[in-house]
């Protein structure tokens, strides 16, 4: 029987991560649940369950908080999701103690700072008319979204922002041609020199600017090094000399 009762769904929000150090994090974008008083708390992937596919997220201001302070007999939060839907109850309860969730002009800044990112990513932007334009915007919506202006401002820094938006057109990067090859931005370096110098018929391609050439040319001695550890996904590790 129907008791009158409604369900509350906990919804979460996907976005992208900020730092795309792991391609793991690039798949699993950041988890943002909203609280109805607009503050949030953002998640970041953990696992996935083999067992019923539920995907496992820890809130980010519990491991700051943990980082903070040890506090013996507490955990991070944990939230479960299936398909955008928290599934293990309310995502605001049981955090580490002195987890502070993320208050909404920050959330409001942060917003526009991808927005701008996306922006320059994507070339349709420089990064100062882009840093300019949504700072703009992001103080005139401030009161249409409920955020104290001067808030706002406080978490928009100049040299944050614009270090930011630098990262962002750095790492556009241009696909490869339809027949596989390289495109002609990414066989020279920012200034024009050839950087591309070999590509072996089984697709390897050897890479080195004219000063680092004339270098290896002066030296007597050359020593090779090479990280073994990790490789970029679609990558493998190699070391020949
Ligand atoms: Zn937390």
């Amino acid at each position: 029987m129907w008791n009158g009762e409604e369900e509350v769904q906990f919804r979460v929000d996907f976005h992208a991560s900020k730092s795309f150090k792991s391609a793991q994090r690039s798949v699993h974008p950041i988890a943002q649940f909203t609280n109805t008083n607009g503050t949030s708390f953002t998640f970041a992937f953990a696992f996935e369950s083999k067992k019923d596919g539920k995907l496992y997220y820890n809130c980010n201001q519990c491991v700051a908080a943990k980082r903070k302070e040890l506090v013996d007999g507490s955990s991070i939060k944990t939230i479960h999701i299936y398909d955008n839907i928290v599934v293990n109850g309310n995502p605001s309860d049981g955090h580490y103690p002195g987890c502070q969730p993320i208050r909404s002009a920050q959330v409001h800044a942060e917003k526009k700072k991808r927005q701008a990112s996306q922006l320059v990513r994507s070339g349709l932007s420089s990064v100062a008319s882009a840093r300019l334009n949504f700072h703009t915007e992001m103080t005139r919506e401030c009161e249409e979204v409920g955020v104290d202006e001067r808030e706002g401002r406080l978490h928009w820094t100049k040299k944050s922002v614009t270090n930011r938006l630098s990262y962002a057109k750095i790492s556009k990067v241009p696909p490869l041609m339809e027949d596989g090859s390289l495109p002609e931005q990414l066989t020279k370096t920012n200034t024009g020199q050839q950087f591309l110098r070999f590509e072996a018929p089984d697709g390897s391609k050897l890479f080195v600017n004219d000063m680092c050439l004339s270098l290896l040319e002066q030296s007597s001695c050359w020593k090779a090094d090479g990280t073994f550890k990790s490789a970029p996904k679609g990558y493998l590790q190699v070391n020949i000399i």
